[in-house]
């Protein structure tokens, strides 16, 4: 059914088209003829900084449950320089670029499971695709999704690496901060006494806190410290950059008042001013088991001689975004590994597993009450 070179060919392809985080135009003109040799109905949803594609094709099922398949068109990185090699059953970076198989792997999946729909005339109900932008500066492309457009209630998302099998049913809110500390500048080798040194206490700040693993649900972290310009003057303003993270809301809500207390407390015993700012990167989703959607989505995998592992998440991605606003989302990982890195690859068994499962979904749709 899925046809092996096709795929790995459409594959080859997307990997070939540079498409980094807001650079996804060329990259969208190429999957919407694909979807258009689907059937699909493409929209370019443009939003200023750069445009997710929304397609649907309608269910010849009107009864079924609409099914939204999802995947992120961009890269955590440039490829332009993109080298890569098929040997051993995989697809793999050989230069010093990401592949890009995240999430590209995941159009390709999507991209070939539509066409073996459409070449077997199976049942399906309605098809929508969504592919976003700027996912890895933040889930920009989706937290500009206009929602309006999709009539889904059911998503999955083709955005996990790890071998195929794994559902991640679970993600945590993030939470990120700056905090500023304001010290006062004086000249350091004439009266240092008069000055009040944002580093030394930024340092005082940053070894008190929590941070690392908290418990098997929440962790914490400081990314970024910046301050001082000169080895002459006190320094008077450093800037520390950080987060938590959680699957636990009172957790969360709790560690966060300690972090934020406790650098309060250090700024006061210097005299230090202390600003923070937060901000909610997303917020955290749970499909428990026993769920209709997650029930009939392991089916699938059964059927495709796969044993479906329901997984929890440290990280977020556009499932956080879909859970929050009433879709239920599942990510699945679709074979993609080492990603980030310039040893990124895909065993080619996972890029057409990956495949296979989309079109067991697509089939269970028609008779599913989720
Ligand atoms: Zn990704």
């Amino acid at each position: 059914m899925v046809k092996r070179q096709r795929l790995i060919n459409t594959f080859i392809e997307l990997i070939k088209i540079n498409s980094p985080s807001f650079r996804e135009r060329e990259i969208s003109e190429f999957i919407a003829q694909q979807l258009k040799s689907c059937s699909f109905d493409v929209l370019l949803q443009d939003y200023g900084q750069s445009l997710n594609i929304i397609a649907r094709k309608e269910g010849v099922d009107k009864g079924a449950p609409t099914l939204i398949l999802n995947a992120h068109m961009d890269t955590v990185e440039d490829t332009e320089k993109i080298e890569f090699a098929i040997s051993d059953g995989r697809i793999r970076s050989i230069g010093p670029t990401v592949l890009g198989s995240d999430d590209k792997s995941g159009i390709a999946q999507i991209i070939e499971a539509l066409r073996v729909i459409q070449e077997t005339g199976a049942a399906h109900g309605t098809i929508e695709v969504v592919l976003t932008s700027a996912e890895e500066k933040g889930l920009v492309g989706v937290k500009n999704l206009d929602f309006s457009l999709l009539q889904g209630r059911h998503a999955l998302v083709l955005d996990s690496s790890g071998p195929v099998g794994n559902l991640i049913v679970g993600a945590p809110t993030h939470i990120t901060y700056t905090m500023t500390v304001t010290g006062k500048a004086a000249h350091a080798g004439i009266e240092p006494e008069r000055g009040i040194n944002s580093i030394r206490v930024a340092s005082e700040i940053v070894t008190n806190i929590a941070d690392g693993r908290i418990d098997d649900s929440t962790t914490a972290n400081i990314g970024i410290i910046s301050g001082g310009s000169a080895t002459n003057i006190v320094p008077p303003k450093t800037t520390l950059k950080g987060e938590v993270r959680s699957h636990n809301s009172e957790k969360l809500r709790i560690l966060k008042g300690e972090i934020f207390n406790q650098a309060e407390l250090i700024a006061k015993k210097y005299s230090a001013l202390l600003n923070i700012q937060e901000n909610i990167e997303y917020e955290s989703f749970s499909i428990k088991e026993g769920d209709s959607f997650l029930g009939l989505i392991c089916e699938a995998y059964r059927n495709c001689g796969i044993t479906p592992q329901l997984c929890i998440t440290g990280g977020g991605s556009d499932a956080n975004i879909f859970n929050k606003r009433g879709i239920k989302a599942i990510n699945l990982s679709n074979g993609m590994q080492a990603v980030h890195s310039s040893e990124e690859f895909i065993l080619i068994e996972d890029l057409l597993r990956g495949t296979e499962i989309v079109i067991a979904a697509i089939k269970k749709m028609p008779g599913a009450v989720l």
